[in-house]
Formats: C-alpha cells, sequence, structure tokens
C-alpha cells in the first residue's frame, strides 16, 4: 500500500508538498480549495501542474483531492444539489489537468426525502459529473458513518451506486473510523477478512481505489464521524496490521486524516510505518 496524508494548502501548494515529502508520504491528500464554501478553486492550472511536477520528484503518488465538505448529491434543495454538482465537476476537472488521480467525496444526506428517491437524485448527479470528465480520474464515492439519512453507509448502498451508475471512472473509498461507526468490526484479522470479503462481494475490490487509515474512539456502530491517532482508538495496531496485510489490498492508497499539529502527523505516519513493517515480517 502506498501511505499518506491529507495535507492542509493553506501555505500553498508548494509547502503541501514539502510537508507529506518531510513526513515521508508515498501518496498525498488535498482540498482543491476552500472546503467550506461553494466556491470553486481559486488556484491556476499552473499551480497544479507544478504541484505534479513536485510531488512526483518527491515519489509521492497518487495525488487525490477530497471534495468540499459541502458536497450533498442527495439532498431535495435544488440550490444545494447545483451548487454540489458545480464544485465536484470543478474538482474533477482541475484534477484531470493537475495530474490528480482521485477525487474523493462525501454523497451527502436523504434528509426527511424516501430513500428511493434521493438514491435515483445521486445516480443521475454522479452520471452527469462523470459524463463531463476527462479520462485519466477517478470520482471516488467515500463510506459514511451511516449516522441519520447519510448517504453510503452500508457496502451494499455503494455497490449499489456503483452498478447504477455503471462508469469505469467511479470508485469507492474506505474510511476505517466510517466503516467501524456503520457498524463494521475492524479492529482484528477476523474482522478485517470479513471486511475486505464482505468489500469484495458487494462492490468487487477493483472498484475499492482508496482507503481512509483512521482510528476512532467511538463504540462500533455508534454512526458518529470521529477520527483519531493510529493505533490509539478502537480500531488498534491489530485492525490496521491486518488492512496492511491483507494481501488483495497491497496495490491501494492509504490516506490518514488523524487530527492535531505536525508532531501528532509525523507520529502517526511512524505508527503507520512500523505497522506496515511488522505486518511484511
Ligand atoms: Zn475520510
Ligand atoms: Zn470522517
Amino acid at each position: 500500500m502506498r501511505v499518506g496524508l491529507h495535507v492542509s494548502i493553506a501555505s500553498g501548494l508548494d509547502a503541501a508538498v514539502d510537508y507529506a515529502a518531510r513526513l515521508g508520504c508515498t501518496a498525498i491528500q488535498i482540498f482543491s480549495g476552500n472546503a467550506k464554501t461553494y466556491r470553486v478553486a481559486s488556484f491556476e492550472a499552473s499551480a497544479f501542474a507544478r504541484f505534479q511536477e513536485r510531488r512526483l520528484a518527491a515519489g509521492i503518488d497518487p495525488a487525490a483531492f477530497h471534495t468540499s465538505y459541502l458536497i450533498n448529491l442527495a439532498t431535495d434543495d435544488a440550490k444545494i444539489r447545483a451548487g454540489s454538482l458545480r464544485l465536484l465537476k470543478n474538482d474533477l476537472q482541475v484534477a484531470a489537468a493537475g495530474g490528480v488521480a482521485y477525487v474523493n467525496t462525501h454523497l451527502g444526506s436523504y434528509g426527511n426525502r424516501p430513500r428511493a428517491e434521493g438514491f435515483a437524485q445521486v445516480v443521475t448527479a454522479l452520471e452527469e459529473a462523470l459524463s463531463a470528465t476527462p479520462p485519466g480520474v477517478t470520482l471516488v464515492m467515500e463510506n459514511s458513518a451511516g449516522a441519520g439519512q447519510l448517504c453510503g453507509g452500508t457496502l451494499e448502498e455503494l455497490g449499489e451506486l456503483v452498478r447504477a451508475v455503471g462508469h469505469p471512472q467511479l470508485g469507492v473509498c474506505l474510511d476505517t473510523a466510517h466503516s467501524w461507526g456503520a457498524g463494521y468490526a475492524l479492529n482484528d484479522k477476523d474482522g478485517v477478512d470479513r471486511f475486505v470479503e464482505a468489500a469484495a462481494q458487494a462492490v468487487s475490490l477493483e472498484r475499492v481505489c482508496m482507503f481512509h487509515f483512521n482510528d476512532t474512539q467511538i463504540p462500533l456502530g455508534g454512526h458518529r464521524d470521529r477520527h483519531y491517532h493510529i493505533g490509539e482508538g478502537n480500531i488498534g495496531f491489530a485492525g490496521f496490521r491486518a488492512l496492511a496485510a491483507h494481501p488483495e489490498l497491497r496495490d491501494k492508497v492509504a490516506i490518514l486524516e488523524t487530527p492535531g499539529d505536525e508532531a501528532d502527523d509525523a507520529r502517526n505516519m511512524q505508527t503507520v510505518r512500523m505497522i506496515f513493517e511488522g505486518a511484511l515480517a
């Protein structure tokens, strides 16, 4: 597995690459712009060309965008839906221009509407986004912790979306903290084996291109989204070691979205490296 961090772009794209390189990342995830607004990204295309050059020189590949947290493709609010699609399409375009392989997005919440109606709309939105996506970029749907009416809380629902859209550039990201929150016990080898088998059945592992490696302190099936330091939560060393050692996941990418400052990031990356070394021993 190639491993990296979600890195802040507050100090620019060059600083983001330097940060990832300093901490030993072989992959990277960033926001393409401000994650808390519907305004589209402000970086110039040339900045992303430079980003690509710089990160490849540092051995950091692939790169992923995480879309804005505001994106909601399942909502019945037409304005939010339109704004969400605009952001998603923009990220897909910028990714294609900047050599960014993955655009990871949350799907949003059905709110009070019937699930079937919201599901059909998510399918339409994904189709529309993908129809305008140049080759080389994969739109990656991130699983949710399944709270309330959140879309994508089960492997089955993600698999249904993959099949309903039927587009080769649609993939899935499995966030370990969200999976745990949704009730998948990833804290030992048996649990991880069952989870990977269930993902293979429901989604197909070919479509699972990315993992978010986050530990969490919430109880199993707690349906909350709280990230914690690797090995220091309920998933623990055994869970991450089983994921790192799983033969079917060797060519996947793992991105940490753990909390804290650079010292925390350095510790989490070191922990993951140790886990991988142990898993290979
Ligand atoms: Zn995540
Ligand atoms: Zn999360």
